[in-house]
């Protein structure tokens, strides 16, 4: 039996009929470059998140990095950001000459809080980015009216919950990425909707915001050869459009899918001592992007080494927060340090999970996991 994190072998396997066909069609047509499928594409991931409008791009990363740029921030401007996520979201603050300020995480979610973000927040704050981790919302009610209180634009990094919901306390209900002024996302191959190469999105519902995207994305021009702004070169391919076609109307079997093993996980691994099962967010719809247990009373890495000695990978999701990275230290820290996220950094560790896991693989991981608690 042969285990990995994620299988995309086997996911394009069975696709490869509409794939290839998808990319056949593009091949033939020869157009790589803003080929018919990437403004179709767009308005199809529109009307599946409920945006309404989607812009694409080159990369998740660049997502991040277009939306700070529409926002008109000033250098030293700041913006706040979890210190327990990967490090594109504070990259491109950085890149942009504004300053990331680091926020510490809830230890049950893992994500930013509406305190956590109050006590980050100074005179010099103009955005926050609250990063949808692991395939959960962030509990956005409490994020954005903290947001609103104090002016702040919300960008929303949902690279890694696409397809994940979140119920307001009024009974609405919106999808990840389209709660605050922008939203982000990525076509990464190992991410829940994954294009074969590199590929990114934004999500907005404003006009003007849209508009003046799409040309940042674009060298800053809506006509050609005429740059009202200095913008970037940013495009999502034909073929990753073709491709992102024929698996969107997948995305939703493919989250029932990871709940489906994340469920199994819950089962199998629930009251045992030692570690913890990753808690559900209120309100929020789980995408299980990733299934990350805490070891609260194990090593981490005997675990990780024993379970690898059975040919069963695990990955450590994040060792360093972002405020301990050599290129981010020398930025203002919180006074009272960031306990949880380094607690984090030091216990978590996520389990295979993909679209492709049959049960089989299930409980064999988890069978070995229960001895490895049992003879500890
Ligand atoms: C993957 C990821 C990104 C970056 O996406 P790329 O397409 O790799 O540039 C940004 N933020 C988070 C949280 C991610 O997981």
């Amino acid at each position: 039996m042969k285990i990995q994190m994620v299988d995309l072998q086997r996911q394009y396997l069975a696709l490869k009929k509409e794939i290839d066909a998808a990319m056949s069609g593009v091949l033939e047509k020869a157009a790589f470059i803003n080929g018919p499928e990437v403004a179709l594409f767009a308005k199809e991931l529109a009307a599946y998140t409920g945006a309404k409008h989607a812009i694409t791009c080159a990369n998740g990363t660049d997502a991040l990095q277009l939306a700070l740029m529409a926002l008109d921030l000033k250098p030293g401007d700041e913006v706040i950001v979890p210190t327990f996520t990967y490090v594109a979201t504070a990259e491109v603050i950085a890149l942009l000459g504004l300053t990331p300020v680091f926020a510490d995480v809830d230890p049950a979610t893992f994500m930013l809080t509406a305190a956590g973000i109050e006590k980050a927040i100074s005179s010099r704050t103009k955005a926050v980015v609250p990063v949808h981790l692991f395939g959960q919302c962030a509990g956005m009610e409490q994020i954005l009216a903290v947001a609103q209180a104090h002016q702040l634009f919300v960008i929303e990094d949902t690279a890694q919950a696409l397809g994940a919901a979140y119920t307001f306390s009024d009974g609405t209900t919106k999808q990840a990425g389209t709660m605050g002024h922008l939203g982000t996302t990525s076509f990464f191959p190992s991410k829940n909707l994954g294009c074969y190469g590199d590929g990114g999105a934004l999500l907005v519902q404003d006009d003007a915001l849209a508009e003046k995207l799409s040309m940042l994305a674009n060298h800053g021009q809506k006509v050609k050869y005429h740059h009202d702004l200095v913008g970037i070169n940013s495009r999502l391919d034909t073929l990753q459009a073709a491709i992102l076609r024929v698996k969107l109307p997948y995305l939703d079997a493919y989250s029932s899918r990871r709940n489906r093993s994340a469920e199994f996980y819950d089962q199998a691994l629930s009251g045992l001592s030692g570690i913890k099962i990753p808690k559900r967010a209120e309100n929020s719809s789980h995408v299980f992007h990733q299934y990350t247990l805490t070891c609260a009373g194990v090593s981490r890495e005997r675990l990780r080494s024993y379970l690898q000695e059975k040919g069963i990978p695990s990955m450590v999701y994040y060792p360093v927060p972002l405020h301990r990275q050599k290129a981010y230290a020398h930025y203002k820290q919180a006074p009272e340090g960031y306990p949880v996220s380094e607690q984090l950094c030091a216990q978590v560790l996520s389990l295979p999970i993909h679209t492709e896991q049959d049960e089989e693989q299930l409980a064999y991981i988890t069978k070995a996991i229960r001895q490895f608690i049992f003879q500890d």
